[in-house]
């Protein structure tokens, strides 16, 4: 069974305010809580006699600022070097506190690029609570960027080019879902009322209407914009 997030860490994912807005409440690192199937053969045997195994871990940035990303990446990296196993599939979901920064989107790349050489079936979807560095003013309904953003929204948008699913974690069903997930959540019923106030306030519901303009764009640049795999 996977280690589980905390009061404190439940936090992390609850920010309200938009990116770089009142920088004491954000986060200093990334979370990043995975549910992975993989179906694999014994090297020895045909491909029909398939073996599933599902795991569940959390990574967390660590002191030597490796991104919670990497850690995860590296784990999968293990799992497909392991000589007695043949993988054929593996389904991974990633619930995180931040969207990936733009070095982890190009090392995503990197492994889907690897993965897909290794003719193993991959498919990843990546569920965040907030923008990381993603500054932006709302005017008139439509968000403007600011330039500091540019190179996150672009790593977010060759994610997409390259069949990584994006989602939000918002809404109060998520936000519910969320805190009652006893796979990955440890907290008090006192404390998970006050979270889902938290996640649930005014405030936050404004700022949710904004990623999810933000995401559209991302979205629609992903289809006009040519692919890019570096
Ligand atoms: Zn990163």
């Amino acid at each position: 069974m996977a280690e589980k997030i905390g009061n404190d860490e439940v936090r992390y994912f609850i920010v309200a305010f938009k990116y770089g807005e009142c920088g004491w409440d954000w986060p200093k690192v990334a979370i990043g809580l995975s549910k992975v199937d993989i179906n694999w053969t014994n090297s020895s045997r045909s491909e029909t006699d398939k073996i599933k195994m599902c795991q569940y871990n959390v990574y967390r940035t660590t002191d030597d600022h490796i991104h919670a990303e990497s850690h995860f990446l590296d784990s999968l990296r293990n799992i497909t070097s392991e000589k007695d196993k043949k993988i054929i599939h593996i389904n991974a979901e990633l619930v995180q506190n931040y969207s990936p920064c733009s070095e982890c989107a190009r090392k995503f790349v990197e492994f889907i690029q690897e993965i897909k050489k290794k003719r193993i079936i991959f498919s990843l979807t990546i569920k965040f609570a907030n923008f990381y560095k993603c500054y932006y003013t709302l005017e008139n309904d439509s968000w403007k960027r600011s330039s500091p953003s540019k190179e996150c929204l672009d790593g977010l948008v060759k994610l997409r080019q390259n069949g990584v699913t994006l989602q939000l974690l918002q809404g109060e069903q998520d936000w519910e879902k969320f805190v009652r997930d006893e796979r990955f959540v440890e907290i008090s019923e006192k404390n998970r009322t006050r979270l889902l106030e938290m996640a649930t306030s005014d405030e936050r519901k404004e700022r949710e209407k904004v990623d999810k303009i933000i995401l559209k764009y991302i979205e629609t640049e992903a289809l006009s914009k040519p692919k890019t795999t570096k």
